[in-house]
C-alpha cells in the first residue's frame, strides 16, 4: 500500500497517517519530522533547512526529493509507506512520479484531507497546548506568525496538487473536519 497524504498544515495528515501505519504495517514518511531529525542532528541538510522550516518556508525540492528517495529504498518500505506532507509542490510530484517509476513502484492512493482554515488556527494552538501539558518540545514553526505563512505556503505552491492528482484519476477527498475516527474510517473505505 502507497498513500500521499495531502492537505493544509494542521489538517490531521499526521495522525490519520500514524493510525493506517499501525493497521496496514508500513511506515509514515513524514519529511517534517526528517528534516527536523536532520536539524536536531546538525547535518548538512539540517543546517541548510532550519532557518527556511523556521521561517514557515518549504525546503528546497531538490533536498526533499533527496531525502524521500533514499528513505523509500530502506527495507521497512517494502509493503509500501504513507507519505505525510511530501510532494508538496508540482514539481515535487512530478520527481515522485518519476522516482517510483524508476524504482517499479505504483501510488495506490492520494488522500486529500479538506478543512475550514479558520479551524486549523485554533488546531495548531490546541497541539501548542497538549504538547506544553505533555512536558513535550514545541516545535519552533508552531506559532501565529510562522503557521500563517505555512497557510500561505500551501495555498500557492501545494494547493495545485489536487488539480495534478485528479488530473491523474488517484485524488479522493475526505472532510477532515469530522472527528478522527470519522475520518479514519471515510479513508478506509476508500482503501478497502
Ligand atoms: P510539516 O511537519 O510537514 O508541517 O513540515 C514542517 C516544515 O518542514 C515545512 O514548513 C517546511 O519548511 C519543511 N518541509 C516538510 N516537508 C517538505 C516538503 N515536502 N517540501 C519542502 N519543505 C518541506
Amino acid at each position: 500500500m502507497r498513500l500521499i497524504f495531502l492537505g493544509p498544515p494542521g489538517a490531521g495528515k499526521g495522525t490519520q497517517a500514524k493510525l493506517l501505519t499501525e493497521r496496514y504495517g508500513i511506515p509514515q514518511l513524514s519529511t517534517g519530522d526528517m528534516l527536523r531529525a536532520a536539524v536536531a542532528q546538525a547535518t548538512e541538510v539540517g543546517k541548510r533547512a532550519k532557518a527556511v522550516m523556521d521561517a514557515g518556508q518549504l525546503v528546497s525540492d531538490e533536498i526533499v526529493n533527496e531525502i524521500v528517495s533514499d528513505r523509500i529504498d530502506a527495507p521497512d518500505c517494502a509493503k509500501g509507506f504513507i507519505l505525510d506532507g511530501y510532494p508538496r509542490t508540482v514539481p515535487q510530484a512530478v520527481a515522485l512520479d518519476l522516482m517510483l517509476e524508476s524504482k517499479g513502484l505504483k501510488l495506490d492512493a492520494v488522500i486529500e484531507l479538506k478543512v475550514d482554515e479558520a479551524a486549523l488556527v485554533r488546531r495548531m494552538e490546541n497541539r501548542v497546548a497538549e504538547t506544553v501539558a505533555a512536558g513535550g518540545t514545541v516545535r519552533s514553526d508552531d506559532n501565529p506568525e510562522a503557521f500563517k505563512r505555512r497557510l500561505t505556503e500551501y495555498r500557492e505552491k501545494t494547493a495545485p496538487l489536487s488539480e495534478y492528482y485528479a488530473g491523474t484519476g488517484q485524488l479522493k477527498t475526505v472532510d477532515g473536519m469530522a472527528d478522527v475516527n470519522t475520518v479514519t474510517a471515510e479513508i478506509e473505505k476508500i482503501l478497502a
